[in-house]
């Protein structure tokens, strides 16, 4: 009998593992699990050298994987204000003005995860900083406001009649710049002039952001839009010997990219290490219902003339995605409106013909509004729905813009996670950091508790299983890695989390109060609250 370096008995084992879905114990050896039942049958695994674990009870669970992040970008981020708990001009004040004094030397101050509606001028900005240029980002990436400094050094404060290829300057009188900045290229024009970290600020960044992941029981993430140069910077912290998660990484193909680009793609799918893995591509098919930049099938409810292109044409997303699926790549698309959802599974139509049906296991993310008729072709064509809970407005009470911009019509195919989910769609679970807090529970918080926004609305909430299953099993699924991770199975990767309560106990509406008291990732144990 081989003996095992950590044994976790007295657990309740959630294993994800339909041939075995309950046990009290689990082993593991080097970085594997060895052994999946019950304490007795754990003993015979024990020897002097075996650290043991009283599960007291709680649940454990296989390592949660985070199916849609933006990691390094966020840890960036993670450096300047925060702002995500900001809910008034007072707030924002304050918040702005403390991390002005903090950063000195820092000639901007810029800030990050701001709702909408507290600021919309470069004015309000003025009023806080006048002498510094100040850029601060919503919640969702989609929107940034600037003050005045910011704007003129960024040459956009007067409107010089160009036209952006993608974003919008919002401009009022006389053709000046109000301060808000819609999208891409409108954003990048002032925020290309915040100076990044240097390297090792990045890195050091980075490891602080993959310590809270860990805090929360997640072991893997995939890493939403990224490149050859991102993917060097995780794999040189694995190099290192310094990664303490998993991560699967796209590459992004903007709009402009060429054909030859894709090469770029298929390098990074050579990449295979223990934690660190290209192999997928990632489109954006269109951006937000707040900013009005959601592809959608009908008009917006609160502005009926807005007129939204979809990033790409079908023509052009079918020929660059199937050159991305012929390479063997996976394929991600952002797609928020219903039409978004439906250009892109209607892509995924066309690639099946031109390259023949495979495993692609392609992916929608977000879905935030799906129409009927499309909810079986996830099924039909074999595409993952990618979904993040905690997007969903909470309630109708607490929602200042979605709501309104998408309208009761929609709300019955408005984050339709039971509806796919019945439909027999394969469900994968994530936060979309730094759009919404990646804590699992948070998300999970959303999906067992949402409300309807009008009563007859369908209920689209989840059960904790699915919940479970869509942060475990599914998500490996989602990533090809469905043989080696998200069970807690004999024979797989020995990424394990133990919680501070038995999940399957907690009221739903206390769900936030639990936390992971043990991560391990790889046989290690990352983290560890006493
Ligand atoms: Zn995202």
């Amino acid at each position: 009998m081989p003996s095992a370096d950590v044994i976790i008995r007295n657990a309740k084992i959630f294993t994800s593992d339909e041939s075995n879905p309950g046990a009290e114990a689990v082993a593991v050896k080097g970085n594997r699990i060895i052994y999946v039942g019950t304490n007795a049958g754990a003993e015979s695994f024990k020897d002097q050298s075996t650290r043991v674990i009283n599960g007291q009870g709680h649940t454990l669970t296989a390592g949660f994987i985070d199916t849609h992040v933006h990691l390094l970008w966020g840890s960036i981020w993670m450096g300047s204000a925060q702002l995500q708990d900001v809910r008034t001009k007072e707030d924002l004040n304050k918040v702005l003005l403390d991390f002005a004094n903090d950063n000195k030397t820092n000639p901007w101050v810029a800030g990050r995860g701001i709702k909408y509606s507290i600021v919309s001028t470069r004015q309000e900005l003025d009023e806080i900083i006048a002498d510094r240029p100040i850029y601060i980002g919503a919640f969702d990436g989609h929107t940034g406001w600037a003050n005045t400094k910011a704007l003129e050094m960024a040459g956009i404060m007067h409107d010089d009649g160009r036209a952006l290829a993608n974003g919008i300057i919002v401009r009022g009188n006389k053709g000046l710049a109000t301060g808000e900045l819609r999208e891409g290229d409108a954003m990048n024009a002032v925020m290309d002039l915040v100076p990044l970290p240097d390297a090792n600020r990045k890195r050091e960044l980075l490891k602080l952001a993959i310590r809270e992941f860990n805090k929360t029981g997640i072991t893997s993430v995939h890493n939403m839009n990224g490149d050859m140069e991102e993917l060097m910077a995780y794999a040189a912290l694995e190099d290192a010997g310094e990664m303490n998660m998993r991560i699967y990484v796209p590459y992004h193909v903007k709009p402009e990219a060429t054909e030859e680009m894709l090469a770029e793609a298929a390098e990074m799918a050579k990449v295979q290490m223990d934690y660190v893995r290209g192999g997928a591509v990632k489109f954006f098919m269109d951006g937000v219902w707040e900013s009005y930049t959601a592809f959608n099938v009908h008009p917006y409810a609160d502005e009926p003339d807005v007129k939204v292109e979809p990033i790409f044409s079908l023509e052009h997303f079918t020929r660059m995605a199937s050159l991305c699926d012929k390479l063997g790549l996976q394929i991600a698309v952002h797609c928020c409106g219903d039409g978004a959802v439906r250009q892109t599974l209607d892509g995924y139509e066309a690639i099946q013909k031109i390259n023949g049906k495979r495993d692609s296991r392609h992916r929608v993310e977000h879905i935030e509004v799906c129409q009927p008729e499309d909810m079986p072709r996830f099924r039909e064509l074999g595409v993952i729905a990618s979904m993040q809970t905690s997007h969903a407005p909470f309630s109708l009470e607490e929602d200042l813009v979605w709501t309104k911009r998408t309208g009761p019509e929609r709300w019955p195919i408005s984050f339709p996670w039971r509806d796919l989910k019945n439909s027999g769609a394969h469900l994968s679970l994530g936060s979309d950091w730094t759009v919404a807090p990646f804590d699992p529970m948070i998300n999970i918080y959303v999906a067992l508790n949402r409300r309807k926004y009008a009563p007859t609305d369908p209920d689209q909430r989840l059960t904790l299983e699915e919940c479970i299953l869509g942060y475990t099993r599914d998500a490996a699924y989602t990533e090809f890695m469905e043989n080696e991770k998200g069970q807690v199975r004999e024979g797989y990767l020995a990424d394990l989390v133990l919680f501070s309560h038995d999940l399957f106990e907690v009221p739903a509406e206390e769900i936030r109060t639990v936390q992971a008291v043990m991560t391990m990732m790889d046989g290690r144990i990352v983290f560890e609250n006493n």
